[in-house]
C-alpha cells in the first residue's frame, strides 16, 4: 500500500520494495549540515522540497525546518521521524534551496543561517516561540473545528501560549499544522522577542443587517421612518454608497455624508447597520497599471539598445552612466518591458538610497504592480508580500538587498543600481553576503538577465568587462546636457597657517557658500563622521577618554550632551575635569557633522541649516521628511554624512563641499582609494542642475594625492587603471578572493593565542596566502578582544571551495580545544 503511493512520487524508481524514505531537512540554526529524518509511511505523500517539516532536533526543542531533499538511501546512523508536514504546498521554489545552498557554500555558513534570515518570522516556528492572541479576530469560533476550537478557547484565555502548553492541551505531540492553520485564519500569530509586538492594521466597515437585506424589508424601514432624519439621511448615503463603491468604511461614510460618529451609533444600536472591524492588507493596493510619462533622450535609447544587444549573448550588463544621466529611466522602460513579457522584475538599492523618492516614482509609473520590501517593514508586511510574491501577484519588487530572498516566481530581470555600494555586503549575523553578486547567481537559476547601474562602477565589475564576462554600456552624457561640475581643491595646509586649529570652513568655501545663498541657491556639505568632536584630548596630561567595551575614542554629541562610543552605541556623561589630572584644558580634535552645522548657524545666521546624518535620521520617516524639506527649498544648506551623498536629484543645488578628504584618503584597507573616489564623485554629482554648471569645493592637505585628481577630472578610466595596477601589484581582489578571519574573546591572551594557533595551522596548507595575525585598528569592540588573519586566495573555484575545507577544519580543531572552545570564529568572504 505504502509502496504505492511512493511508486507515484516522481523521486522515486518504483519497483524495489523499500518501504522507508528519508529527508534532508535545514533547521533554522548554526549548526554545521543538513539532518536526515525519516519518512513515516503517512507522511510520504505530503513530503516535498520546500515544505516545512515539523521535527524533534536535540533533546526535546522542536522546530518547523524545511524538506530540502528526499532520499531512499539509508542513512548510517540512526534517524528520528518527521511528525509533521506542514504545508500542503511547499513555500519556497527550487530555486530558493539552490540560492540557500550556494549561498552556505560561498559564504561560509550553515543552510540554517540563510534559511532563519530568509524566511519572515511567521513562517519561522520553533518551541520557543510565543503564539499570542490576535485580539481583532473575535470571539466568534464557528469556523473552528475541534483542535482548532480547543486552542484559540486556551488563547482567548491567556492571550498567549507557549508551543509546549499547546501540546499539552491536546495531548498531541505535533502541533505546528494546526498552529499552521490558526494563523491562515488569523487566530494567532507567532511572536518572537526581540521582534516588535504584531499590531493588525484594522478598519472599521459599515454593513446593513443582513435582516434587512430584502427590498421589501428594506422599504418597510424607509417608509415608517418617524424620528431622527440626520439619521435617515445617513442610512440612505450608506445606501447609496455600497451601490457606488461595494464595501464602505466607516471613515469614508461619515465624511461623505457628513454625519457624526452619534448618529452612526443611533443607526447600530437600532440594529439597523452593524460595524464590523476588518483587517486591512498593509501592502497597499494601488490599481495595477502601467503608464509610463516621458520620454528617452536620443543617447538613453541608444543605451537601453545596446543593453539588449548584450543581453542577447551575456547575463550581466553594467550601465556606467555618470550621474545625473538618467539611468532610472533606462531601468523603468526596462522593467516595462520585462513585466509585459510576464516576468518578475526585482530592482536592488542599498536600503539608504531606498527613499520616497524612488518610490514614488516606480509607483507612479507602474502602480500596484510594484512592491516595496526593506528593514523598516514589520513582519505582517513581509508574509503578505511573500505570498503575493510566490504567486505571481506582485511583478515588480523594489528592495534592499534582504529582498532577494523573497520566492519569485519567474524573474526576468535583476537590476542592482549602484552595485559599487559596500552596504550590499551584510556584515553580521551570517551569512555574511554580497547581494550583488548573490543576485547574478540567482538569476542565473532563472536564466533571468542582471542589469548592474553605477557612476562610479566597482573595480570588480569593471574588470570583469575588461574580461569580456560582463557587458558594458556608457551613458556619459548628464540628462538635459548639463556640464559636470568644477572641481577646486583647496589646500588646507595654507589656510591653517593662519588660523589655528582644525579648519572647518577655509575662507574660499565659506565665500562660495555666502555666494550660492545670495542667489538663492542651495548648498550640500559632506563630513564623514557625525557627532560634535570625534575625540578630545586633555592638553594638560594628554588624556583621551575611551569606551569602557571597546578600544575606541568617545565622540562628543552636543544634542545629548553625551560622550558616545560609535562601535558598542554607549554613551557616557560628558567630562568637565579630566579624569587624569583634574584640570579642564580639553582640546576638541577634529569635527563631526554637529560642529559643522553650529560653525554654519555662526557663519549665516539669516539661512536655514540642516543635518542629515544617523542622529538626525532616527525615526521611520525622519529621512524622507528631511529630503523633501530640501527639496522644497524649506533648508538652504544641508550638511552631512555619506548619506546626502547617495541617489537623491536635487533641482537647486549649485555648491558641494567636500570638508575632510584627508579623512576618506587614510583608511588601512585595500578599498579606500576605490571608496574614496566613489563617495567624491557621487557627492560632486549632486552639483548643478537646469543648464547650470555646479561647482564642487574640496578641502584636503594631501593636494597631490593621485585620486583626487582622478576626481577633479571626473576621470573614472584612469582611476580605474591606477587602482587595478596597485591591485594586481598586491595581489587584492579582484585578481584574489579575500577571506578575512576575525577572532574574539573576552581575554586579551586566549584570543592572540588562538589566532597564532589558527594562523601556524594555515599556514601548513596555504602558507603564502596568509597574512597575519594581527590586531585590527579598533582591537576590542564590546568587551571582546579581537584579532584578525586575511586569506588572499587565488581565483579557481575548485581550490577556492578545497581551501575554505581547509579553514572550517581548522576551526574545528580550533574549538576541540578545551581553552579556546569559547572563541568567536568568523569566516568573511570577500570582505569589504
Ligand atoms: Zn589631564
Ligand atoms: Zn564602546
Amino acid at each position: 500500500m505504502v509502496n504505492e503511493a511512493i511508486s507515484n512520487l516522481p523521486l522515486f524508481n518504483s519497483s524495489d520494495n523499500k518501504a522507508s524514505t528519508w529527508a534532508q531537512v535545514i533547521l533554522p540554526l548554526a549548526i554545521p549540515k543538513t539532518y536526515t529524518y525519516t519518512i513515516p509511511p503517512h507522511l510520504q505523500l505530503k513530503t516535498k522540497p520546500g515544505c516545512r517539516a515539523e521535527v524533534v532536533f536535540g533533546k526535546n526543542k522542536k522546530y518547523a525546518g524545511i524538506v530540502k531533499s528526499i532520499s531512499e538511501k539509508k542513512p548510517e546512523y540512526e534517524t528520528k521521524e518527521i511528525l509533521n508536514i506542514i504545508d500542503d504546498e511547499p513555500i519556497i521554489y527550487p530555486q530558493q534551496l539552490a540560492l540557500w545552498q550556494w549561498m552556505s557554500d560561498y559564504y561560509m555558513c550553515s543552510e540554517g543561517e540563510v534559511m532563519a534570515a530568509a524566511l519572515p518570522t511567521h513562517l519561522k516556528l520553533s518551541s520557543e516561540a510565543t503564539i499570542v492572541y490576535n485580539e481583532t479576530f473575535g470571539e466568534d469560533f464557528s469556523e473552528l473545528d475541534n483542535e482548532e476550537y480547543l486552542v484559540a478557547e486556551a488563547l482567548l484565555l491567556k492571550k498567549e501560549l507557549k508551543l509546549p502548553e499547546v501540546q499539552q492541551i491536546l495531548d498531541v505531540n505535533h502541533v505546528y499544522p494546526l498552529i499552521k492553520k490558526l494563523i491562515d485564519k488569523h487566530v494567532c500569530y507567532v511572536w518572537e522577542a526581540f521582534n516588535e509586538k504584531y499590531k493588525q492594521k484594522t478598519e472599521n466597515y459599515v454593513m446593513l443587517n443582513p435582516d434587512f437585506s430584502s427590498e421589501e424589508k428594506l422599504n418597510e424601514i424607509l417608509n415608517n421612518w418617524t424620528k431622527a432624519p440626520k439619521q435617515l439621511e445617513l442610512l440612505l448615503s450608506y445606501l447609496h454608497l455600497t451601490k457606488t463603491e461595494g464595501d464602505v468604511n466607516q471613515t469614508s461614510l461619515l465624511k461623505k455624508s457628513g454625519a457624526t460618529v452619534a448618529q452612526l451609533k443611533g443607526l447600530t444600536e437600532k440594529n439597523i447597520l452593524l460595524i464590523q472591524k476588518r483587517n486591512v492588507d498593509r501592502v497597499k493596493n494601488l490599481p495595477q497599471k502601467i503608464s509610463i510619462d516621458f520620454e528617452l533622450s536620443v543617447a538613453q535609447k541608444t543605451a537601453l539598445d545596446e543593453i539588449n544587444i548584450i543581453f542577447s549573448e551575456k547575463n550581466v550588463c553594467l550601465l556606467h552612466g555618470v550621474t545625473s544621466s538618467g539611468k532610472t529611466q533606462l531601468y523603468i522602460k526596462q522593467i516595462e518591458a520585462y513585466i509585459k513579457k510576464g516576468k518578475q522584475v526585482l530592482y536592488l538599492l542599498p536600503e539608504i538610497t531606498l527613499t520616497a523618492q524612488i518610490i514614488r516614482r516606480l509607483q507612479k509609473n507602474f502602480g500596484g504592480n510594484v512592491a516595496i520590501y526593506h528593514s523598516k517593514f514589520n513582519n505582517n508586511e513581509r508574509v503578505e508580500l511573500w505570498n503575493k510574491i510566490k504567486n505571481g501577484e506582485v511583478k515588480i519588487v523594489l528592495g534592499a538587498r534582504s529582498a532577494l530572498f523573497l520566492p519569485f516566481k519567474d524573474i526576468g530581470l535583476i537590476i542592482v543600481d549602484e552595485e559599487h555600494d559596500s552596504s550590499y555586503k551584510q556584515q553580521d549575523p551570517a551569512p555574511r553576503y554580497n547581494a550583488r553578486d548573490a543576485a547574478i547567481f540567482y538569476a542565473s537559476l532563472f536564466n533571468a538577465k542582471v542589469l548592474l547601474g553605477s557612476a562610479t562602477p566597482s573595480v570588480e565589475s569593471y574588470y570583469n568587462i575588461e574580461k569580456n564576462k560582463y557587458g558594458l554600456v556608457e551613458l556619459k552624457e548628464r540628462f538635459g546636457g548639463i556640464k559636470p561640475p568644477e572641481i577646486e581643491i583647496i589646500n588646507l595646509r595654507e589656510v591653517a597657517a593662519s588660523k589655528k586649529g582644525k579648519v572647518i570652513l577655509s575662507p574660499q568655501l565659506n565665500a562660495a557658500i555666502g555666494n550660492a545663498l545670495a542667489n538663492n541657491k542651495q548648498v550640500i556639505l559632506f563630513q564623514n563622521r557625525r557627532g560634535y568632536s570625534p575625540f578630545l584630548i586633555c592638553a594638560t596630561c594628554g588624556f583621551i577618554p575611551h569606551c569602557d567595551n571597546c578600544d575606541v575614542t568617545l565622540t562628543l554629541h552636543k544634542y545629548s550632551n553625551k560622550f558616545h562610543c560609535h562601535y558598542c552605541g554607549s554613551s557616557y556623561p560628558k567630562l568637565t575635569t579630566c579624569t587624569a589630572c583634574g584640570t579642564v584644558n580639553w582640546i576638541e580634535k577634529n569635527f563631526g557633522t554637529e560642529k559643522i552645522e553650529e560653525e554654519l548657524e555662526n557663519e549665516f545666521p539669516a539661512n536655514k541649516i540642516a543635518r542629515m546624518d544617523m542622529d538626525s535620521v532616527r525615526g521611520k520617516t525622519a529621512h524622507d521628511s528631511l529630503i523633501k524639506l530640501f527639496e522644497q527649498q524649506k533648508i538652504d544648506i544641508l550638511a552631512g554624512t555619506q548619506m546626502v551623498v547617495k541617489g537623491l536629484d536635487f533641482e537647486n543645488v549649485s555648491l558641494v563641499g567636500i570638508l575632510d578628504a584627508d579623512g576618506l584618503l587614510s583608511f588601512a584597507d585595500f578599498r579606500a582609494n576605490e571608496r574614496a573616489f566613489q563617495l567624491m564623485e557621487q557627492v560632486s554629482g549632486r552639483a548643478g542642475r537646469k543648464g547650470e554648471q555646479g561647482k564642487v569645493m574640496i578641502q584636503a592637505t594631501k593636494i597631490n594625492h593621485p585620486v583626487l585628481l582622478f576626481v577633479q577630472h571626473h576621470d573614472f578610466k584612469r582611476f580605474y587603471d591606477f587602482e587595478i595596477d596597485n591591485r594586481r601589484r598586491f595581489f587584492y581582489p579582484p585578481f584574489s578572493k579575500v577571506i578575512k578571519i576575525i577572532l574574539k574573546h573576552k581575554l586579551k591572551e586566549v584570543v592572540i593565542a588562538a589566532a597564532d594557533t589558527l594562523g601556524d595551522a594555515l599556514k601548513k596548507d596555504m602558507n603564502d596566502f596568509v597574512v597575519g595575525p594581527a590586531a585590527p585598528v579598533v582591537n576590542r569592540i564590546r568587551n571582546l578582544y579581537l584579532m584578525e588573519l586575511l586569506i588572499k586566495l587565488p581565483k579557481d573555484a575548485y581550490m577556492l571551495q578545497q581551501y575554505k575545507k581547509v579553514i572550517s577544519n581548522n576551526f574545528n580543531l580550533l574549538h576541540a580545544e578545551k581553552k579556546f572552545r569559547r572563541v568567536v570564529l568568523i569566516a568573511d568572504v570577500d570582505t569589504m
